[in-house]
């Protein structure tokens, strides 16, 4: 059985070295004589697996101890909505909208409180990254909106845009865990872990206590309040069991590969190989501004469509998986989460060389 590179956008590859240590624990896991699947979610074993996955997070992001880290499930998508459901004071909030997943977060949001779109790429098929340093947000405004790095257009923020004061929440689901990050910039951290950290099933959110209201509308669904959640230490209900627990090591697969600085030293390296080929390749080209380009996704077109499936087709063939780009860009997109190696990049960028060859 051959592993295939794996550009998926997620969910995506994961370390080796975290799954192959996943099977050999598969049908008894440290002497509990039970797979972590089949175990109580209020066992010692469990609560130690969720308190380390907790602990090693909080090393990894130095995250301060007046923020709660929760474990959650709905997908990124539904703190969409209980992003205003918990922040909702003035009732309304300033998005930016650099993509489909800023635009899905504002919309949904807009069921909630006002939304006010303060800053857009749009008008560039979300190719940059709009200029934040002075945008006119409103002084009532109960929060300002980010995603930080946009999985389907490959743009990602390098500064964060001036909130003039108000509450940063950010969608890290495709840089999560890919850099060292200042979580005193953040109200709120959150995503999916489908992306960079784990198996689909959990979200995490990284909030500030004082966000973290004491009660809600009475609306609000009791598993969307986030004080049902971090009251219960993420264990309201069943949590994602064995999701967490894979969480956990890759978190101590990050620690042993040096943790945040290393992961942003060898994802630069990664990227850069891939975006060096492109800026000088006579086929291929990058579709993102350079300025604004992700370090995880990497959008590029031939200008051709039939020529972009064909390259596709092939890439498949000789082991490259997931190189089609997203529906609403087309294209390929390149994902290199941190658990893809350079010999997987640099392998991409061989054939891509080949291909142009044979293409030209
Ligand atoms: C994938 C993705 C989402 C959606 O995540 P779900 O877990 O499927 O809800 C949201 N935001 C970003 C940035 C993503 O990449």
């Amino acid at each position: 059985m051959a592993r295939v590179y794996n550009f998926s956008a997620g969910p995506a590859v994961l370390p080796e070295e975290v799954l192959k240590e996943a099977a050999e624990e598969m049908l008894d896991y440290r002497g509990t004589g039970m797979s972590v699947m089949e175990m109580s979610h209020r066992s010692k074993a469990f609560q130690q697996i969720i308190d380390d996955a907790e602990q090693d997070i909080r090393d990894l992001m130095n995250i301060p101890d007046n923020y709660k880290v929760l474990f959650l499930q709905g997908g990124a998508s539904q703190q969409f909505a209980a992003i205003p459901m918990n922040l909702k004071k003035n009732g309304k909030a300033a998005y930016i909208v650099t993509g489909q997943w800023a635009k899905k977060a504002s919309q949904e949001a807009q069921k909630y409180l006002d939304v006010q779109v303060v800053a857009s790429s749009a008008d560039k098929t979300f190719s940059y990254i709009p200029d934040c340093s002075d945008l006119a947000i409103d002084d009532d405004v109960d929060y300002v909106y980010i995603c930080e790095n946009n999985t389907i257009y490959g743009t990602k923020f390098k500064e964060l845009p001036n909130t003039k004061g108000h509450t940063l929440v950010a969608d890290v689901s495709s840089c999560f865990l890919s850099e060292p990050v200042d979580v005193e910039k953040y109200g709120v951290i959150y995503g999916g872990v489908q992306k960079n950290i784990g198996p689909a099933g959990v979200v995490i959110a990284i909030i500030r206590e004082d966000l973290i209201p004491e009660s809600v509308d009475a609306s609000v669904p009791t598993m969307l309040s986030w004080k049902t959640q971090a009251d219960a230490g993420s264990l309201y209900n069943t949590p994602p069991c064995y999701g967490i627990y894979i969480c956990g090591k890759v978190f101590q697969w990050i620690k042993k590969m040096g943790g945040l600085q290393a992961m942003k030293e060898h994802n630069e390296k990664k990227a850069k190989i891939l975006y060096d080929f492109l800026d000088q390749s006579k086929l291929f080209k990058g579709t993102v501004v350079p300025k604004d380009r992700s370090l995880m996704n990497v959008p590029f077109v031939t200008g051709d469509e039939a020529l972009d499936a064909k390259f596709v087709a092939e890439a498949k063939e000789a082991g490259f998986e997931n190189l089609k780009g997203h529906r609403t860009v087309g294209g390929m997109r390149a994902s290199i989460y941190n658990a893809m190696p350079i010999e997987g990049v640099q392998a991409l960028v061989d054939f891509m060389k080949k291909f142009e060859e044979a293409n030209a």
